[in-house]
């Protein structure tokens, strides 16, 4: 029993929850958390420099190693997750590739979606395979894909839901109970839900992963990740980010501690948004189908159901074609460039919504079969929703499609 274990609501958690209340010596009378820019720390004697250099993720050893600001905004991550410990990275690419180097060499397997974020896509099918790292991709919407999947080798599952740019869910409590059974490692990618909307660990995932760069840091001015699970499975992935050099800096720690202050607000807020842009879209005479887990007309609502609190702040939508531009892709491309209020751009859980045209996107990187695969229509538009007026989003796309 913890002296603050009655912090459970998330809004109290995140104002509180970083001071580490057992050991009232590494308490802290300021109240937004010092910034250590030091590369490197004295040791007084050689007692304590041999404590230093061997101690696992000493906050005060080296800077590559870890730091105080960098450790607090940790403590905090991991009880957002349920977590016993997290680890906090120079971005949800590095998280993503520290991770997986650490529990695969050549000779073993991996099962994954065939969709994932490109960064992550990118790994699984070109970097790990040219190391001798066999990887299999399955349907995320069908668990038994993933156990028909395995093999005597497969050391770890990715995960990622909802994934991108459709909204696609995976069920996690299935996933993990087969994997546990079969003691293979699960790994659920977070960034879309957030810790508010889902948490990956109350249905039995091991590690979970964030681009902190989204809705963690939630104001569009740092790019860092975090992976959160076991104090051994973090400490195990530590031991390779201190070689792989993908340490976060500490000036961005304390930048995302202070964006979690307000995370389940803004989170409450981007999910109250994209539910009611997805209800106003889905009822709009120029738009297809709108893409969103909260809405009933999302063909895994049910499962969105039992493992998310609300639906999120990312949505797509599919707008409908005319005689002269049958696909709407450039229906897409004129929606997009009306918009006032919405930016153009890529990235999602900022204070500011984004929206971004996948077609065109990804026109000049992906074939047309590949991008069908991928779930991109020629008229999909995902939109990235922010904390404005709900109505004044709605507004603004009105007008848009006016157009
Ligand atoms: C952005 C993103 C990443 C990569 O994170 P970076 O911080 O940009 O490296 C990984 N997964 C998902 C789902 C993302 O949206």
């Amino acid at each position: 029993m913890h002296n603050d274990d009655f912090l459970t609501d998330p809004q109290s958690l995140v104002i509180h929850g970083d001071l580490d209340w057992d050991n009232p010596e590494t308490d802290d009378t300021a109240l937004a958390p010092a910034i250590y820019p030091a590369s490197t720390y004295s040791a007084r004697d050689s007692a304590e420099f041999a404590e230093m250099a061997n101690q696992p993720r000493h906050p005060r050893y080296y800077a590559r190693y870890g730091n105080p600001t960098q450790e607090r905004c940790e403590r905090l991550l991991a009880r957002l997750e349920g977590a016993e410990a997290a680890l906090l990275m120079s971005s949800g690419m590095g998280a993503m590739s520290t991770t997986l180097f650490s529990h695969v060499r050549a000779g073993d397997h991996i099962v994954a979606q065939t969709t994932h974020y490109m960064g992550t896509a990118k790994l699984l099918t070109d970097l790990l395979p040219g190391m001798g790292v066999e990887v299999t991709l399955v349907d995320q919407r069908d668990p038994a894909a993933f156990f028909k999947a395995t093999r005597d080798t497969t050391k770890l599952i990715v995960l990622e839901t909802p994934s991108n740019p459709t909204l696609t869910l995976t069920d996690l409590a299935a996933i993990a109970e087969f994997a546990r059974s079969r003691n293979i490692t699960t790994l659920a990618d977070n960034t879309f839900a957030s810790p508010i909307n889902q948490r990956p660990r109350d249905f039995g995932v091991d590690l979970v992963l964030h681009s902190a760069t989204k809705y963690l840091g939630g104001h569009s001015d740092l790019i860092a990740g975090v992976v959160c699970g076991s104090r051994a499975a973090v400490e195990k992935i530590w031991a390779r980010s201190i070689v792989l050099g993908t340490n976060v800096s500490p000036f961005n720690a304390f930048l995302l501690l202070r964006g979690l202050r307000t995370l389940p607000m803004r989170v409450a807020r981007q999910s109250e948004n994209a539910l009611a842009l997805g209800r106003f879209l889905e009822a709009h005479p120029a738009i297809e189908r709108v893409h969103y887990p909260e809405l009933e007309s999302h063909s895994q609502h049910a499962l969105a159901k039992r493992q998310m609190q609300h639906g999120g702040g990312v949505l797509s939508i599919e707008l409908k074609g005319t005689p002269g531009d049958a696909s709407g892709f450039q229906a897409a491309k004129n929606f997009v460039a009306a918009l006032k209020l919405a930016k153009h751009a890529v990235s999602l859980g900022g204070v500011e919504t984004l929206v971004v045209h996948a077609a065109s996107m990804w026109e000049a990187t992906l074939t047309p079969e590949q991008m069908q695969r991928a779930g991109i229509a020629p008229s999909l538009v995902r939109i990235a929703a922010g904390l404005e007026n709900a109505q004044d989003l709605c507004t603004d796309m009105e007008q848009a499609l006016r157009r």
